[in-house]
């Protein structure tokens, strides 16, 4: 096992009726700013139940927070944090509302300049940022409980002198080039959130493809973190092999079944313990399918779940002499595959994975997409760009590997 520290502030309150407590969490004599998405919250029920805990209360609300939350919407909260000198952040909604909540408590104290270098920067530099606490609407990504956010930019201007320097009006010619479709991850110690309620009941809107994508999207996170090499953490081990079974199983029945609270909470507290530090203490992580991901949903506007589920197995493919170890170990314990043949029986968890990712709806190629071989170049750009050239556990997944995996999900 690797070393590692391990500490997690974040406090749960998880179960029917928790919003109720909001009010015990945040300082009596805070100026509150509600961070929501699109509506969802108020249409089903989610925000009343908060003005209601939070009555009396000095609070303001900042909706519009668009999946795959955009860098320019969330400069606008933190114009207004400004301004109203807001002193407590409380977000309200899916991983998306609570990433961009993450962005906004950290640029709203940022002094090094343009904000955007949080971001290319991965975090680094945070010092200072506002509290904040959540109510999760969404069981996917974990961000409830942890310190990662990935926040997106459509447009950017970049203003670059002229090559010679010079001439009209203020006397600098300024070139304006735009920058399009970056999606880009921050961790900071400083953005975990500080209480983050988790009430099943509020998730019973939750659309098919968004319990599909939540499902995908923490079976993704534990395979990330479970399907890495050497083998050695064996109780870190058996805690993904928990969670991915339990996803198999409640996360299903959540599918098909809306309003079953019991597996609606098994959902959600899976979700919530596949991305929150503690399957991943001590062992090598292989975050490759979630960067390559990224690009992709950059790129083309796939949602988040939608690329996993076609760069995971791809990557389990092209992988597999590597991760030999931990797939036949992931066919045995997970799926119950054994055999003889190695080879056979790591293509038949493969196979099963996919099969599982279409059962809830996903497709597992590019294809399904509309997307061909032609704008794969468009792909390795981005990510070469993004210095993802040795990423995985050993960082040996090159550029050229990822084009494998690329070519492999067509
Ligand atoms: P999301 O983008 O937050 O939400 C997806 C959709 O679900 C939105 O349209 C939202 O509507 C709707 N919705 C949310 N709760 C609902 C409810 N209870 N009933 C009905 N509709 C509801 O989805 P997400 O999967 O949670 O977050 C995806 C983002 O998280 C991506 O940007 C991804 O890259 C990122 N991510 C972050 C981490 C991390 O560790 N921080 C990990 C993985 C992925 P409204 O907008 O109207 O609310
Ligand atoms: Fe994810």
């Amino acid at each position: 096992m690797l070393n590692f520290e391990y500490q997690n502030p974040t406090k749960i309150l998880f179960g029917k009726g928790q919003i109720e407590k909001i009010g015990q969490e945040i300082p009596s004599d805070a100026r509150i700013l509600i961070v929501y998405g699109g509506g969802s919250v108020i249409a089903n029920g989610t925000m009343d139940m908060v003005r209601k805990a939070l009555a009396g209360r000095n609070i303001s609300e900042f909706g519009g927070i668009e999946p795959n939350p955009d860098y320019d919407t969330l400069m606008r909260a933190v114009e207004l944090v400004k301004k109203a000198r807001i002193n407590y952040l409380l977000a309200v909604g899916g991983g998306s509302v609570i990433d961009g909540t993450k962005f906004i408590s950290a640029a709203s104290c940022w002094e090094l300049g343009d904000p955007w270098e949080i971001l290319r920067h991965q975090g680094k530099g945070i010092r200072t940022v506002i509290p904040f606490g959540c109510v999760l609407t969404l069981p996917a990504t974990g961000s409830e409980m942890n310190h990662h956010a990935v926040i997106s930019r459509k447009t950017r201007q970049i203003t670059l002198p002229s090559a010679s320097g010079s001439s009209e009006g203020s006397g600098v010619v300024s070139i304006h080039s735009r920058v399009d479709n970056e999606k880009l991850a921050f961790s900071s110690e400083k953005v975990f959130p500080q209480f983050a309620v988790l009430d099943p009941v509020v998730t019973f809107t939750l659309p098919k493809v968004q319990i599909a994508n939540g499902i995908t999207d923490a079976f993704c996170h534990v395979m990330e973190q479970y399907l890495t090499y050497p083998v050695h953490a064996n109780l870190q081990d058996r805690f993904a092999e928990s969670i991915l079974l339990t996803l198999l199983d409640d996360g299903v029945k959540s599918y098909r079944q809306p309003e079953n609270y019991d597996s609606r909470a098994n959902l959600m507290w899976c979700a919530t313990m596949a991305l929150n530090g503690l399957i991943g203490a001590g062992v090598p992580q292989d975050w490759s399918t979630h960067a390559i991901g990224h690009e992709l949903t950059a790129l083309f506007g796939l949602a988040h779940a939608q690329t996993l589920a076609i760069v995971l197995p791809a990557t389990m493919h092209v992988r597999r002499h590597e991760k030999k170890e931990k797939l036949l170990q992931y066919a045995d314990r997970v799926w119950g595959i054994r055999g003889e043949n190695p080879d056979e029986v790591i293509q038949q968890a493969i196979s099963k994975t996919v099969a599982f990712f279409e059962s809830i709806g996903l497709h597992s190629k590019l294809s399904a997409y509309n997307i061909s071989a032609d704008q794969l170049s468009e792909v390795s750009a981005k990510l070469l760009k993004h210095g993802m050239t040795g990423i995985g556990e050993h960082s040996s997944v090159t550029l050229e590997v990822c084009e494998e995996i690329l070519n492999t999900a067509l």
